[in-house]
């Protein structure tokens, strides 16, 4: 018996399909790579693979924020949780995510101050309610996360709140597209772009990178959505085209969120970054503009290994080997037993084909 989740509109989704069947026919092997952790996720939920002509591969991309926050940020994290009078506040995902040595969860079992909250706004109270303790917020995420962090840190300065401080490690989108295309070793043939961060920063700035020169698709959640996202790739590959196409126009505009994108524009800057098992990307992170330094709390960890020993979790990020490829996948590495952020994060690729894709061997 089929046991794999049913679409909400099965005849549609059987026509699509069948597009894509058709269209495959005449393609050679073609790789899409989604760059979301939610897209990694409902692909294997949904058992997309599978259903896909077998010389239509879909890749994870470095989609999930906590899988490349560098291990020196975790570490630091760390070192802030264990520091007297102060307090380490991050979403939860973050907290079994391995540094160099030790997870937060592992501090906070030795008495380490951690928090886990679900969103920077809460921060405020807190850093209202204790004026002698400093809380140091993770911040780490891609632009989807980011106005929110912006907004607590416009309102601790109302405030003068200065007990507040980020330890900032935000990620850009499309500096990574542009670095993901230029590496040879991915092969991307197209993307589906995510629609959560397209709904921030607009369908139009994809057409301002250079470098995106394969078919693009900004693709929405459901499962009708990424079929549509896929069928409309292969149909740029088969016409030769190369175009970034909007399938989520319901919730991407144009422009993308203005307001939004003003608020990290006004206190943040790009700067280069490292990505956790990629490296350096350009401008791909952000840095407290200098009048809000006051609220920055520095990486105090540096020089550190970045992924654990053995850990493939760098060349899973860029799509150049799949989970089960990983000599430890599921085997010394399970989500019970995590070895890499890949398989810690409930939007990591490893913990995704583990999930929804491992076969017994
Ligand atoms: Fe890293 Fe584990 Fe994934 Fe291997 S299976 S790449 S060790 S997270």
């Amino acid at each position: 018996m089929d046991r794999r989740p049913k679409f909400k509109d099965p005849e549609l989704a059987k026509a699509l399909l069948k597009k894509i069947g058709m269209l495959a026919n005449d393609l050679p092997e073609v790789r899409i790579m989604e760059v979301c952790g939610t897209h990694t996720m409902e692909i294997g939920r949904l058992g997309l693979r599978q259903r896909l002509p077998d010389n239509i591969r879909l890749l994870s991309g470095p989609g999930c924020p906590v899988c490349v926050t560098p291990g020196e940020v975790i570490d630091s994290a760390v070192a802030y949780a264990r520091m007297p009078d102060h307090v380490l506040a991050t979403f939860g995902d973050m907290i079994r995510v391995p540094g160099s040595r030790r997870s937060l969860e592992q501090v906070k079992a030795n008495g380490a101050s951690i928090e886990i909250v679900a969103s920077p706004l809460q921060l405020i109270r807190m850093a209202e309610e204790r004026p002698d303790t400093t809380l140091v917020f993770a911040a780490v995420g891609f632009e989807t996360t980011i106005p929110a962090v912006a907004r607590t840190i416009e309102i601790a300065a109302e405030k003068k709140l200065y007990n507040l401080k980020m330890l900032v490690a935000h990620r850009l989108l499309p500096p990574a597209l542009s670095a993901l295309c230029a590496d040879e070793d991915t092969q991307i043939s197209g993307f589906l772009l995510p629609g959560h961060v397209s709904a921030i920063i607009g369908e139009a700035v994809y057409r301002t990178i250079d470098a995106l020169t394969v078919p693009s698709a900004i693709t929405g959640f459901e499962a009708l959505d990424i079929l549509g996202g896929i069928l409309s790739v292969l149909e740029m590959l088969t016409n030769q085209t190369a175009q970034v196409i909007n399938m989520y126009p319901r919730v991407v505009r144009a422009d993308g969120n203005p307001h939004a994108r003003d608020l990290i524009h006004r206190f943040f800057t790009p700067v280069d970054a490292a990505w956790r098992g990629i490296g350096i990307i350009p401008q791909s992170g952000l840095a407290l503009r200098d009048e809000f330094k006051a609220f920055d709390a520095p990486v105090l960890v540096t020089g550190a290994s970045d992924l654990p020993k053995g850990c493939a979790c760098g060349k899973v990020l860029k799509g150049t080997l799949t989970p089960p490829d990983c000599g430890l996948f599921g085997r010394a590495c399970t989500p019970q037993t995590p070895i890499g952020p890949c398989m810690v994060s409930s939007e990591g690729s490893c913990a995704a084909y583990y999930r929804y894709e491992r076969t017994e061997g």
